[in-house]
C-alpha cells in the first residue's frame, strides 16, 4: 500500500496521456499530426516550459464535450489513487478551452461528473482551482472569473499558471481582488522560472495562502525566512522540474535543503503525463535519488495534508493524518 498523500499541485489537461488523446480525437474527429502514440509520446520530449505549453495547447484540442473532460479526470484519479492519493485539488484551465469554444459549463460541469463521485469511485476527496493563464491579459482573467460565477459552488480558489517570466504577479491584482470578495481560496505559480520577488508579490499583492512551485525563493534568504515563520505552503514539483530544466538532474534538486530549512514542502506531480510520473512515483523518486528517510517522506505526506483546502471538513483531514501517522512502511516506497 503507498503512503497516503494530497495532491496539491496538479493540471488537469496535464494527465492527458497520448492514448486517450488519441482515444477522444477519434471520437471527435480531431485530426492529430502525429502518426500514432509512439510518435506523439516522443513529441513529449521538450526542451523548456514554452515548447512544453506547445504541445499542451496542442493537444487539448481533443477535449471537446463534458464527457471528454470527465474522462480525463477519471482516468486522473484512477492513476492518482493507485499511488495513495487520498485528496486531490485540481487546477483546470478555462482560458485554454474558452479560447476554442468550449463553454466554461461543459469544462466544470464535465470535471465534476467525475470529480462529484470520486470520493465513493475512486476514495479521493477533490477539489477544484481554475487557473488564469499569465500569458493572457488581466481583462480576459476578470472575464474568466465572470464567466466562473454560476459554478462556484464547484470552484473552490483560483491560481495562476503558464509562462512565468514577464507576467508578474501584480498585473492580476483586481482579479484576485474580486476572487477574494468572492470567498475563493487563492493561489498562485511564483518562483519556477521566475524571480524570488515573484513570490513576495504573490503573498502581498494577491493574497495567496499557498505558493505553486517557489523553488526560487532559494536566492533570498530573507524570503525563505518568512515563508519558514509564517508557515506558507509551496507545492514542488520534483520531476517537473527535471524535464522543464529548471534543475539538471534530480540529484540537484533543493528539496532536502528547502525542509532543513523548516520550509513546508510538499511533493506533487503537474503535469504527470508529459513529466515522467504522478504523485506516488514523484515520491519514489525523491526518495531512491535525494536519499530522504521514511521520516522525511511520511513528512511531506503530512504537509501535503496541512496545507491542503480542507478548512470545511477538518474531520477528513484529521483522518487523513491519522493515516499517514500509522503508515508502515515496505521495500516499495511511493
Ligand atoms: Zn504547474
Amino acid at each position: 500500500m503507498p503512503l497516503p498523500k494530497a495532491e496539491l499541485h496538479l493540471h488537469i489537461e496535464g494527465t492527458l496521456e497520448p492514448e486517450l488523446a488519441f482515444e477522444l480525437a477519434a471520437r471527435n474527429g480531431v485530426t492529430l499530426p502525429y502518426a500514432d502514440t509512439d510518435t506523439l509520446r516522443e513529441a513529449y520530449r521538450f526542451e523548456d516550459l514554452q515548447s512544453f505549453l506547445n504541445l499542451y495547447y496542442e493537444l487539448m484540442a481533443v477535449l471537446r464535450t463534458e464527457r471528454d473532460f470527465e474522462d480525463l479526470a477519471n482516468a486522473y484519479l484512477a492513476r492518482a489513487a493507485a499511488q495513495g492519493v487520498r485528496h486531490a485539488e485540481i487546477f483546470f484551465d478555462p482560458q485554454a478551452h474558452l479560447a476554442r469554444g468550449v463553454s466554461m459549463g461543459t469544462v466544470v460541469e464535465g470535471l465534476w461528473r467525475a470529480l462529484g463521485r470520486s470520493a465513493e469511485n475512486h476514495g479521493i476527496s477533490t477539489r477544484l482551482i481554475m487557473c488564469f493563464l499569465r500569458d493572457e491579459s488581466a481583462e480576459s482573467a476578470l472575464t474568466t472569473l465572470d464567466a466562473a460565477k454560476p459554478y462556484l459552488d464547484r470552484i473552490t480558489g483560483v491560481g495562476l499558471d503558464s509562462a512565468e517570466v514577464g507576467h508578474p504577479p501584480v498585473k492580476f491584482r483586481a482579479v484576485y481582488e474580486a476572487a477574494a470578495a468572492l470567498g475563493l481560496r487563492r493561489v498562485a505559480h511564483a518562483g519556477e522560472e521566475g524571480p524570488p520577488e515573484y513570490i513576495t508579490e504573490a503573498l502581498d499583492v494577491l493574497g495567496v495562502e499557498r505558493v505553486d512551485h517557489g523553488l526560487r525563493c532559494l536566492e533570498d534568504p530573507a524570503l525563505v525566512e518568512r515563508l519558514v515563520r509564517e508557515r506558507i505552503p509551496l507545492t514542488l514539483c520534483p520531476l517537473s522540474n527535471v524535464r522543464l530544466r529548471t534543475v539538471d538532474t534530480l540529484a540537484d534538486h533543493p528539496l532536502p535543503a528547502m525542509l532543513d530549512a523548516g520550509l513546508l514542502c510538499t511533493v506533487n506531480s503537474d503535469d504527470p503525463a508529459y513529466f515522467g510520473g504522478y504523485a506516488g512515483d514523484n515520491f519514489a523518486a525523491v526518495h531512491r535519488t535525494l536519499g530522504l528517510t521514511e521520516e522525511r517522506l511520511r513528512e511531506l505526506a503530512r504537509n501535503s495534508f496541512l496545507a491542503s483546502f480542507l478548512e470545511d471538513d477538518e474531520e477528513r483531514r484529521a483522518r487523513y493524518l491519522a493515516e499517514v501517522e500509522a503508515y508502515q512502511f515496505g521495500d516499495a516506497v511511493s
